[in-house]
């Protein structure tokens, strides 16, 4: 190592700055002396060397980059890209001070899309350090490196090494002890290089970049280009587990000038400080207080008072709309707008947590309400007397008559009923309190809302409940289409214009095949062509549907067999099942209210007439074991 007395020094009173005769002279600095001041300004420890050569393989184009430290950075920091590299000539140029290739006139900043302008990291660094480039440009032939020890530059000469570069940094600050006096424990500034290169690696997912600390690995990432893999890769499974993407704002809430990209975490992680919240600005990290309180904003009231969220963010502006040499380190940016900027990143963040967090809330299990799967409508259609309850004794099994392939055969247990069928128990042993249900089991149920457009949310004595508007209604068209049929009231609703409905082959040969059946259900149909038939009544309780669409899925189903006991039962199924309510059809409440007590009503509500089950159910206890209340 050279000792700083080594290098030749102005012949002047080291200690006091005097000349001899006790007057202060003033006099230009010699450019290793200037060179040692610029250090301190831009290498303030270690990560600040880490940190600047990194963004210069960033700037070169590197896909793939490796930082290796040693003993905190002071022994050691090398980092190696497959960027650009630098041709021999230019060697020389780039460790000298103010050499760029990014900037040439101070306008230039306002279009700057590289992270260095200054020109002044390599030969700050070189200054404090003995610092090797390697390089070979892809247009070059050879490689080059170039030595320069504590401020003193050799001659490039011809190396082997591949394309890109290899900057070695040895024994820093070997020649300030007054810096390297300040520097905290290895250990500690091996931390502070690791957390700069995790940043790097969270915010650019598409470069491979592996971080070795004391020979040992520390992290690597794939290069995969998702910043939720790069979390994972970096951070590890809690962090990445929990990391929500953060995504392009909708229309309506998204701020002109200012697009958000990367992942907040969910709030069940948090942290009891803010250093887990890294942000970036156009490819750069910063620290900003208020970009931080806005991103923590979206949080307001999911983290509990001292705990703070993880993320790694990035604000993306236009860069004529911040200013990036406002701090010695670029470590603060000012925004022209930074409202706009902290409201876009709120924005996002809120999106992304409403968005909600995808393995790391626990899936709810629900039941089927006991008895569903297997009753199949086919089954239970002859078997009902008048107070709807089943003639089947209780366990008694009755086997699906005429299973049609692919449906499962699942025997029909009748339920064991009890004495008193307007008030029974259900629900599991623990929870054995007897609640008010119907006469068909349904429990008496309130409906609180629809989700998904297809899924009825109901709120029973006995916890939630989770009907399926589709199934449920299909239910109840099924069992009304089987009243009529055994009361043989008056079904039909005769169409005001008979409706021309032209069919393919093999929906006319269902029609002809069900004619007679339809005709039992309330439907008039005539043969019209020989591709088309004339409707002229359909059942009185098909209301506010298609009916050219609805009666050619029905003939579509039966075309493809059917399911039922009967051929009755199978058209009866079919045109319950296609002329009930959709799913995805918003309903309102009121509507959603006279569904369930129809369904409530019904004989079986449990299944609809293809055996699909129309409700589950998470009992109180289910709702307390998951929540973890007992
Ligand atoms: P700045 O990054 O502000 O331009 P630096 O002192 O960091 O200044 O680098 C000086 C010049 O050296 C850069 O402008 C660039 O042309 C070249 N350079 C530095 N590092 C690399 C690298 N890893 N790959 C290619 N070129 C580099
Ligand atoms: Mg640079």
């Amino acid at each position: 190592m050279l000792a700083e007395s080594a290098r030749p020094t102005p012949s002047t009173d080291a200690s006091t700055g005097h000349a001899a005769g006790g007057m202060p002279v003033v006099r230009m600095l010699d450019e290793q002396t200037i060179g040692k001041i610029a250090a301190g300004e831009v290498v303030e420890r270690p990560v600040s060397a880490v940190k600047e050569l990194l963004e210069n393989a960033l700037d070169a184009g590197a896909t793939r980059i490796r930082v290796a430290v040693r003993d905190g950075g002071i022994g050691l920091i090398e980092v190696a890209d497959n960027g650009c590299g630098i041709v021999r000539d230019e060697l020389a140029v780039a460790i000298q001070r103010h050499a760029t290739s990014k900037l040439q006139a101070f306008s230039d900043l306002d279009a700057l899309r590289t992270l260095g302008f200054r020109g002044e990291a390599l030969p700050s660094i070189a200054a404090v350090s003995d610092l090797t480039v390697r390089s070979k440009a892809s247009t070059s032939e050879h490689g080059h490196a170039i030595r320069v020890q504590f401020g003193i530059a050799g001659e490039p000469e011809a190396t082997a090494t591949s394309a890109g570069t290899v900057v070695t940094v040895r024994d820093l600050f070997a020649n300030v002890p007054a810096r390297k006096k300040f520097l905290r424990q290895t250990g500690t500034e091996s931390g502070y290089i690791q957390r700069a290169v995790a940043a790097y690696a969270g915010a650019y997912p598409e470069v491979a970049i592996e971080f070795v600390a004391d020979d040992r690995r520390s992290f690597a990432t794939s290069g995969s280009g998702d910043p939720i893999t790069a979390a994972l890769e970096v951070w590890g499974a809690e962090v990445g587990n929990a990391a929500l993407p953060l995504e392009p704002l909708e229309e309506i809430s998204a701020v002109a000038g200012v697009t958000v990209t990367g992942w907040v975490g969910a709030p069940s992680l948090t942290k009891s400080h803010r250093q887990g919240i890294v942000l970036f600005v156009n490819g750069r990290w910063v620290q900003n207080r208020a970009l931080s309180f806005a991103l923590e904003e979206a949080y307001h009231s999911l983290l509990m008072v001292g705990r703070h969220p993880v993320a790694c963010a990035q604000v993306h502006v236009d860069p004529a709309a911040v200013d990036v040499n406002v701090h010695p380190t670029k470590a603060e940016v000012k925004f022209e707008d930074e409202r706009a900027a902290c409201r876009a990143l709120s924005r996002a963040t809120h999106a992304a947590l409403a968005r909600g967090p995808r393995a790391d809330l626990p899936g709810i299990r629900l039941q089927p309400v006991p008895g569903a799967p297997a009753e199949v409508g086919g089954t239970v259609m002859p078997v009902h007397n008048q107070q709807g309850l089943s003639t089947l004794r209780p366990g008694e099994v009755v086997s699906s008559p005429s299973p049609t392939a692919g449906t499962p055969t699942v025997p029909w247990v009748a339920p064991q009923l009890q004495p008193k069928p307007s008030v029974v128990a259900i629900g599991t042993e623990q929870d054995a309190e007897p609640v008010p249900v119907h006469r068909s089991g349904v429990p008496v149920l309130r409906v609180l809302g629809q989700v998904g457009g297809n899924y009825i949310v109901a709120e029973g004595p006995d916890g939630m409940y989770l009907i399926d508007q589709h199934a449920a209604h299909e239910r109840v068209m099924y069992e009304k289409i089987l009243g009529q049929l055994q009361g043989r009231e008056s079904v039909r609703q005769p169409l005001l214009d008979p409706l021309v409905v032209e069919l393919t082959p093999e929906e006319m040969g269902a029609w002809e095949k069900s004619q007679a059946e339809l005709g039992e259900i309330g439907f008039e149909i005539e043969a019209f062509a020989v591709q088309a038939v004339l409707v002229r009544a359909v059942p009185a309780l098909v209301q506010r549907v298609d009916i050219a669409e609805r009666l050619r899925l029905i003939l579509q189903e039966l075309a493809s067999g059917g399911t039922g006991a009967s051929w009755l039962d199978a058209v009866a199924i079919s045109t319950a099942c296609h002329t009930s309510i959709r799913a995805g059809q918003a309903l309102s409440v009121p509507e959603m209210r006279e569904l369930v007590a129809q369904l409530e009503q019904t004989t079986h509500p449990r299944a609809c007439g293809h055996g699909r089950p129309t409700m589950l159910h998470m009992s109180r206890g289910d709702l307390e074991k998951q929540f973890e209340r007992r």
